[in-house]
C-alpha cells in the first residue's frame, strides 16, 4: 500500500501536514531523518507510515510508559497490530509480547531505552529484521536538552550491535541550535534529511498576568470555562495540594498529579483527566510528558517556570488538536526567587564536577533571566518565544495579551530611590516582603520586631499601592539595581549599580501596563470568544449534537477502556455536527475516520447523528 492509502485508510486523513512527506520519503529513501516540529504537528505518522510499507520491524523508542500505551492504544484502534515493551508488563505479558514480536506480529513494537540493554530484548533484536529505529522525544538525548535521560545514551550502542544498520529516524519538538547538534552527533545520524517546520502554535492564546490575588483569578477564570478541561501547573507540591483542595472546596472537578502521591493514585488522577471524568488537572511539571490528550483547552501557570524551554514544553499540552487553547501564565516576583532556589539545589548537578555544575548553573540563572524577561517584555509574546528559539517572524502575532494591551512609560525614580534606599538603610538585612511592608509603611509584627518603624524610609510611599512597589523592586532585581540571595532567606543586596539609582541622577523610568485598560481588553478578547466550542462557531442545535455525540463518545470510550479523544477527537465531531454525514462515504470524508475507525463505529455514530436529526425535526 502506498503512503497516501495508508494515510486514508488506517488513519482517515486526506493531505500530509507540512514536512510529514519529505519525512516519510526520506526514510523510505533509506536515509536518516530528523524532524524538529512542534506539538501536535503530527510526528507520530511520520515514522508510523513508512513503518507499515517497510520490510521489517520498526522500534520505536520512547521515554515514557504513558506515551508508550497511548500511542499503541491509538494505533490498534486504527487497526494496526503494534506493542510496547516496558516495565509495566508482567514477565508474562513481556514473554508473550515478545514471542509475538518474533513471529512477525507486529510492524510497530515501542520501546523503553532500558530495554536495548536486556537480554531477551537483545536476543529478539539481533536475530530479527530491524528496518527501521525511530526515537521519539530525541532532545532526552542531549545535556543541553530540556529532560535529559542517560538510558538515551544507550541506543547508539545498540543500532551498533545490530547486524545491519537500520534507518535511524528521530523526532523532537523543542530543540535549540545547540541541541539539534548534540543529537546529530550523539546518535550518530548520517546526513540526516532535516525538516524544521518551527516553533509556532498560533491556535495558542498567550498571555501574562500578575494578579495580586492569584487563587481569586483562577477562580474566575475556570468558572468563566465550564465545560473545557485544562491543566493549571503549579512549582511545588505543597501549592499543587493548596491550590487543588480550594477548587475542590469551590465545587470544581478537579484532580492533581505530583511526584509526592503513591503511583496508584497519580495513575489514576492521570485517567481521571485524560478520560474526561475529571476536567482540571492541578499539577507540578512532574505531569504531563507523554500526555497525548488533544482536547486541553487552558494551561494555566499558578507560577512562572524556570525557563522558556521548560515553559514551551509545557504549553505546548494545550489545544493539540489545533484548535485554539489559552495559555496564561502568572506571574509573581516570588516566581523568580523559588526558581532561583531550584537552581541552586539542584541535586541532579551534584554528580557533575564542580566546573561542570558552575556552568550548569550559570546556563540555568541565565534561563531564567530570559524567562522573568518573558513576563515584562512589552513586545509580542510569541516572537519573544520564537525568537528565543532562533526564529524570526512579524512583530506582532495577533494572538497575545501584548498584541492587545496598551503600555505607558511611568517614571518611577522616587519608588525605586526609596527601596534601593531602605535596602541600604536596614543595612542589607532583609528579604522583598519586609523592604515592601517597610517603605509601605505597614504596622506587622515582623516590622515591630525588626524596628523598622525606626528606619528613614518607613511609611514614605504609603500611597503607592503594594502592588506597584512590587513590580519596580522586580524591575529593579531585573536591571541588576538589586540583587537577591540564593539561600532560603532570599535577602536583597545591594549590587555595584545600585549607587546609580541612590544618586537620582538620571530618571527611571520603567513600562507598565495600563491596568483597567488590560482588564477592558481581556474581557472584550474574552467576549468575542464566548459562545464557540473550541473557537468554532457551532449554532445552538450543533451545539446540542455536539453533546450528544461526545457523551456516546464517551460511552464507547468506557467500554472499550481506552480514552475518549482516542475513539475520535473533538476536531472529529465538530466536524460531523457541522456536516451531519448520512452516507458511509460521507462519514469517511470526516478527517479522522479511515476505514477501520469507520467499520467500528461508522454506523454507530450515522445512527446517532440520524436519531438527533428526527428528534429535533
Ligand atoms: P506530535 O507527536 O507532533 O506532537 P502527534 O503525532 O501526536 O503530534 O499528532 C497530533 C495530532 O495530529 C493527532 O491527533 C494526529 O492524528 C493529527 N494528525 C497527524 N497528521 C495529520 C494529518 N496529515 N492530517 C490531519 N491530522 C493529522
Ligand atoms: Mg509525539
Amino acid at each position: 500500500m502506498d503512503k497516501y492509502r495508508i494515510l486514508k485508510q488506517y488513519f482517515g486523513f486526506d493531505r500530509f501536514r507540512e514536512g510529514q512527506e519529505k519525512l516519510i520519503d526520506g526514510i523510505l529513501g533509506g536515509k536518516d531523518v530528523f524532524g524538529v516540529m512542534p506539538t501536535g504537528s503530527g510526528k507520530s505518522l511520520c515514522f508510523q507510515i513508512p513503518a507499515l510499507i517497510m520490510d521489517g520491524i520498526t522500534l520505536v523508542v520512547s521515554p515514557l510508559i504513558s506515551l508508550m500505551k497511548d500511542q499503541v492504544a491509538s494505533l490498534n484502534q486504527a487497526g494496526i497490530h503494534a506493542a510496547y515493551l516496558n516495565s509495566s508488563l508482567t514477565p508474562g505479558q513481556y514473554y508473550k509480547a515478545l514471542e509475538y514480536a518474533k513471529a512477525g506480529r507486529y510492524p510497530i513494537i515501542y520501546v523503553a531505552p532500558e530495554r536495548l540493554e536486556s537480554e531477551s530484548f537483545l536476543d529478539f533484536a539481533l536475530n530479527s529484521k530491524i528496518a527501521m529505529v525511530a526515537v521519539d522525544e530525541a532532545h532526552c538525548v542531549s545535556q543541553w536538552g530540556q529532560d535529559f535521560r542517560p538510558s538515551y545514551l544507550k541506543i547508539v550502542e545498540f543500532i551498533r550491535r545490530l547486524p545491519k544498520r537500520p534507518v535511524v529516524s528521530v523526532f523532537t519538538a523543542t530543540a535549540t541550535k545547540e541541541v539539534r547538534e548534540d543529537i546529530i552527533d550523539i546518535l550518530m545520524l548520517q546526513d540526516p534529511v532535516m525538516v524544521t517546520t518551527g516553533y509556532d502554535r498560533p491556535n495558542l492564546y498567550l498571555s501574562v498576568q500578575a494578579p495580586g490575588d492569584k487563587y481569586a483569578a483562577l477562580k474566575i477564570y475556570v468558572e468563566t470555562h465550564p465545560e473545557q478541561g485544562g491543566i493549571v501547573y503549579c512549582l511545588t507540591r505543597k501549592l499543587v495540594e493548596e491550590v487543588s483542595e480550594k477548587l475542590r472546596n469551590d465545587g470544581f472537578s478537579v484532580t492533581r498529579y505530583h511526584a509526592g502521591l503513591s503511583d496508584a493514585e497519580r495513575r489514576r488522577n492521570q485517567d481521571d483527566f485524560i478520560y474526561d471524568r475529571r476536567l482540571i488537572m492541578v499539577a507540578t511539571n512532574a505531569f504531563g510528558m507523554g500526555i497525548d490528550k488533544s482536547n486541553v483547552r487552558y494551561i494555566i501557570h499558578y507560577n512562572m517556570p524556570g525557563s522558556i524551554e521548560a515553559y514551551y514544553q509545557e504549553i505546548g499540552r494545550c489545544a493539540r488538536d489545533q484548535e485554539p487553547g489559552e495559555c496564561i501564565l502568572y506571574y509573581s516576583g516570588q516566581d523568580v526567587v523559588t526558581n532561583q532556589f531550584f537552581i541552586d539545589h539542584n541535586t541532579e548537578n551534584r554528580e557533575l564536577d564542580a566546573v561542570t555544575r558552575q556552568i550548569v548553573m550559570e546556563r540555568d540563572r541565565e534561563r531564567l533571566r530570559k524567562m522573568t524577561f518573558y513576563c515584562f517584555t512589552r513586545e509580542c509574546l510569541r516572537d519573544y518565544i520564537l525568537r528565543y528559539f532562533g526564529e524570526y517572524h512579524s512583530n506582532y502575532c495577533g494572538n497575545c495579551v501584548n498584541y492587545l494591551t496598551q503600555f505607558e512609560s511611568i517614571d518611577v525614580t522616587e519608588i525605586a530611590k526609596a527601596l534601593v534606599g531602605c535596602v541600604s538603610s536596614s543595612r542589607q538585612r532583609y528579604g522583598v516582603n519586609v523592604i515592601l511592608d517597610t517603605v509601605h509603611g505597614a504596622n506587622t509584627a515582623k516590622i515591630r520586631q525588626y524596628r523598622m518603624e525606626g528606619n528613614p524610609h518607613y511609611g514614605v510611599l504609603a500611597k503607592v499601592p503594594v502592588y506597584k512597589l512590587r513590580q519596580v523592586m522586580n524591575e529593579l532585581m531585573l536591571r541588576d539595581f538589586l540583587s537577591v540571595t540564593s539561600d532560603e532567606y532570599a535577602i536583597i543586596k545591594l549590587t555595584e549599580n545600585s549607587g546609580k539609582i541612590l544618586d537620582g541622577a538620571e530618571p527611571y523610568v520603567m513600562k507598565m501596563a495600563k491596568e483597567p485598560e488590560l482588564q477592558e481588553k481581556e474581557k472584550n478578547d474574552k467576549k468575542s470568544r464566548k459562545n464557540k466550542t473550541m473557537g468554532v462557531e457551532l449554532s445552538s442545535t450543533e451545539k446540542a449534537l455536539f453533546e450528544k455525540l461526545r457523551l456516546f463518545r464517551l460511552e464507547i470510550a468506557r467500554e472499550e477502556q481506552v480514552p475518549p479523544y482516542i475513539v475520535f477527537s473533538d476536531k472529529t465531531l465538530i466536524h460531523m455536527c457541522r456536516t451531519k454525514p448520512e452516507t458511509k462515504a460521507e462519514m469517511l470524508s470526516v478527517p479522522g475516520i479511515g476505514t477501520f475507525k469507520f467499520q467500528k463505529y461508522g454506523d454507530k455514530f450515522l445512527k446517532c447523528i440520524k436519531e438527533y436529526e428526527t428528534e429535533s425535526n
